[in-house]
């Protein structure tokens, strides 16, 4: 893969990155939008987020 140069494409990247939400039941990554867990279909789901370090 080649590096990511353009910042706007690595701020996307970021984003996605951190803007998931874990399912407290199965800890399964979802979609950020997600309601339902898509592996176990719980609704207890978390917000994924972090400080950036770079
Ligand atoms: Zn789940």
């Amino acid at each position: 893969m080649a590096p990511i140069d353009d910042p706007f494409k690595r701020r996307i990247a970021r984003y996605h990155l951190l803007e998931k939400s874990v399912c407290r039941r199965c800890g399964a990554l979802n979609p950020i939008r997600a309601r339902k867990c898509r592996r176990c279909r719980g609704k207890d789901l978390r917000l994924k987020k972090r400080e950036l370090t770079k």
